[in-house]
């Protein structure tokens, strides 16, 4: 037999298939990890298929040195998933294989830990063995006496106890053996309780039924409508048939609140996967799935790729989240990996929201997925009502703060109930940029086009794209004034600003800069959960899933913020924010109040937003789409273009605009729109940008999109990156 090898699926230089011989006493399969011979190495490789004939020469072939693992690390699904995704995204297969298995497998660098332990030996009699050891080896006794009715121990306990020589000498004596026993590196295992089972509100119990019916469903849930809870039940159904369960959400919303609903309520039966974890965690849980001991994934993004078969259900939770698309290479979006896998296995489809993505809900409009609708709160709660301030007024009004009479007051009046507020700013770090007041010169990174934000408790400048960290020039390197002032102020001047109005309140910041490292976002949320602050102050982080139930007042600042940034999801995704933040606001007994800030109050968006209308903003943004010819009505394709040597960047562009040109007068009826330019951020990390933009009608995007990947792999040049996206989140 031959097998197909992808190799060195770790560095990836060469996405070629090989063709290896499978020796007479090697038993392998599809899917298994194996290692060969590759040009006077010894790597590693994934075999993609069996055949019988190979069109090199038979004499000429390699063997496969060896299988690496004692099972299969791809699966059959995954293998045609493979094949799919290549056409799909034009990816190299090396890249998507990456996906599908834990980077600790690769490169053999973590194993299934196994640790020395020891047990009596079989067939040993406890009181005859006893009665050989001498009365005063009081150690060996022990040791004895320990392992009398348990299982096994770790030899490093009983070491630890007894000293080594006893456990050498029973050992010798042939009363007990010592053995490897694997170590269960279990995440989260301190998590336990809490796990009630809620009994389901009416509008609950009909979602679980209109779900199970099957296929691909939008479940249309407002804030604290309790969509965990219908979740948790249509899990329930699927494991009592045999089945196995995906439940995504965004990384940001794996707390130990949501890992603790399902733990409690199905125990070892859930694998978390996510990049917090400890390395050797991730392997266990990956491992865990794929020996089919657990059946529920929980994870962000990638656990859309858990190792398992018999899937009954896959739940994406936020459907929204831009999280979901993969925005480097390798670029995928979530959604159709999981409509894929959804089909493959007949299994159930959930995609959940209070405020689904605009092509989601067209989606359940157009009858391409089930509409499942809850439209109130459990237990009767009612909405935040949300108040729109007016900014520009209170400038009017002499206020030349961020901060409007109505949220200073509204704030006062929550902390002297002792309650707990949210206050959400887009922006992370102390100011957006720094700017020079004589020439308008505004600091930017020396490696990317793009402004750097003025961090002060680490007296830097810092570039939220490459990371680069700069100190504050004196002087303007433009024209050598010393008046650099600040520009618009970001969650750590609003910390600032506040604690003067509130010295003795407690203020804990949630961004990018306070959440490094494994728990930091965990050790924020506990310590808020917990009282330890009374007001969070945060960036979008805060915004996603979280339940506090004693918060009754949030405050967006900057509203606007998101709204102009120049990208046709822009609205769309501020009306998502406004209504994810304003839902933090009284889900429990306390009613909620929330203030909204905004120089454009009336704007739709806001209007919509202010007043839980969903639908209506989804009226009115779906018409804004077609009349403007934005997805969800063109398909969007971008051709990104980056590399060091600008001119090189300029020429391979202008190659690629040109036979696009060519297939768009071939398919006059399939192209909308063809436009090349300079990409909006010309340069990031010393690598010039340059795009070019595409509307395609989305009734030819199986023809077309296939003919602009040729085009972009006939056309190459060294040292300048491609590549093709489909609907991106972020035009940047
Ligand atoms: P959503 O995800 O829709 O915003 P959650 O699932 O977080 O809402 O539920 C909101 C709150 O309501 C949670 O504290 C949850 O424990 C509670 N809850 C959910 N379902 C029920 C129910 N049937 N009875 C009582 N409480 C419930
Ligand atoms: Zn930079
Ligand atoms: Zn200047």
């Amino acid at each position: 037999m031959i097998a197909e090898v992808i190799v060195d699926i770790s560095t990836s230089e060469i996405d070629k298939v090989f063709d290896y011989l499978i020796p007479e006493d090697l038993s392998i399969n599809l899917g298994d990890r194996v290692e060969v011979n590759f040009a006077g190495r010894n790597i590693e490789g994934i075999v993609i298929n069996l055949k019988e004939t190979s069109s090199f020469d038979f004499n000429k072939l390699k063997p496969i040195n060896k299988r690496l693992d004692d099972f299969t690390a791809i699966l059959p699904e995954m293998i045609d998933l493979m094949w799919y995704m290549q056409k799909k995204y034009n990816l190299r297969l090396a890249d998507i294989l990456r996906l599908f298995i834990p980077v600790q497998l690769r490169g053999g660098r973590v194993r299934e830990l196994k640790r020395n332990a020891v047990r009596l030996k079989s067939g040993i009699d406890f009181d005859e063995a006893l009665s050989k050891i001498k009365p005063n080896a009081v150690a060996q006794r022990g040791v004895l006496a320990r392992l009398f009715d348990i299982p096994w121990e770790w030899q490093s306990a009983l070491a630890q106890e007894f000293g080594a020589s006893p456990i050498k000498t029973l050992e010798e004596k042939g009363f007990i053996e010592i053995f490897e026993q694997t170590v269960e590196r279990k995440p989260y295992t301190e998590i336990v309780g809490m796990g009630e089972k809620h009994k389901l509100t009416d509008e609950q119990a009909a979602a679980v039924q209109e779900i199970m019916k099957g296929g691909e469903n939008l479940l249309f849930g407002v804030t604290g409508s309790g969509k965990t809870e219908v979740y948790l039940d249509c899990i329930e159904k699927v494991l009592e048939m045999g089945k196995t369960a995906i439940m995504l959400v965004p990384e940001i919303s794996l707390t130990p609140q949501t890992m603790n609903r399902f733990r409690a309520r199905f125990g070892d039966n859930v694998a978390l996967l996510h990049s917090g974890l400890s390395a050797g965690e991730r392997y266990d849980e990956w491992l865990s799935l794929l020996k089919g001991k657990a059946k529920i994934a929980v994870g962000a993004r990638s656990a859309i790729y858990a190792p398992m078969q018999n899937i009954g259900i896959i739940i994406i939770d936020e459907e929204h989240d831009s999280s979901y698309t993969s925005e480097s290479n390798p670029r995928y979006d979530t959604a159709v990996i999981a409509e894929y896998r959804a089909k493959y296995n007949d299994a159930v489809l959930v995609k959940g929201s209070a405020t689904p993505s605009i092509a989601s809900f067209k989606r359940a409009i157009d009858g391409q997925s089930r509409l499942v609708t809850m439209k109130n709160r459990v237990n009767k709660r009612v909405l935040p009502e949300i108040e729109i301030v007016d900014m520009c007024a209170e400038i009017k009004k002499g206020n030349r703060t961020i901060l409007s009479e109505a949220f200073v007051d509204g704030l006062k009046a929550t902390l002297s109930r002792g309650e707990q507020a949210m206050v959400f700013i887009n922006r992370r770090g102390y100011s957006s940029f720094m700017m020079c007041r004589k020439c308008g010169y505004v600091l930017k990174c020396t490696q990317c086009d793009v402004s750097l934000t003025w961090h002060r408790e680490e007296k830097r400048l810092k570039c939220h794209y490459c990371g680069s960290q700069f100190t504050v020039p004196s002087v303007c390197p433009s024209c050598g004034s010393d008046s650099i002032r600040y520009g618009r102020d970001g969650t750590e001047k609003i910390v600032a600003d506040l604690q003067k109005i509130f010295p003795t309140t407690k203020f804990i910041r949630m961004d990018n800069d306070t959440t490094r490292g494994k728990t930091g976002h965990l050790s924020i949320l506990t310590a808020f959960r917990n009282g330890e602050a009374d007001v969070l102050v945060g960036t979008q982080m805060i915004a996603k899933g979280h339940d506090f139930p004693k918060v009754t007042f949030v405050g967006i600042l900057d509203a606007d913020m998101s709204l102009y940034i120049g990208d046709y999801m822009a609205i769309e995704r501020t009306f998502q924010l406004v209504t994810q933040v304003a839902g933090r606001a009284g889900r429990d007994v306390l009613a909620g109040r929330v203030i909204l800030q905004s120089y454009s109050p009336n704007h739709y968006v806001f209007h919509f937003a202010s007043k839980n209308d969903y639908e209506g903003f989804y009226r009115k943004e779906i018409n804004v789409r077609e009349v403007t010819n934005f997805p969800p009505f063109v398909e969007l394709v971008r051709i990104l273009l980056s590399g060091e040597n600008e001119d090189d960047v300029f020429l391979l562009t202008k190659t690629l605009t040109g036979e696009t040109r060519k297939l768009s007068e071939q398919y006059k009826t399939a192209f909308v729109s063809l436009k090349a330019m300079k990409s909006p951020v010309k340069k990031v990390e010393n690598k010039f940008r340059y795009q070019i933009m595409m509307k395609i009608k989305p009734e030819f995007e199986d023809e077309v999109i296939p003919l602009i990947y040729d085009i972009t792999n006939k056309n190459k040049l060294k040292g300048v990156l491609v590549f093709v996206e489909q609907n991106p989140q972020n035009l940047n």
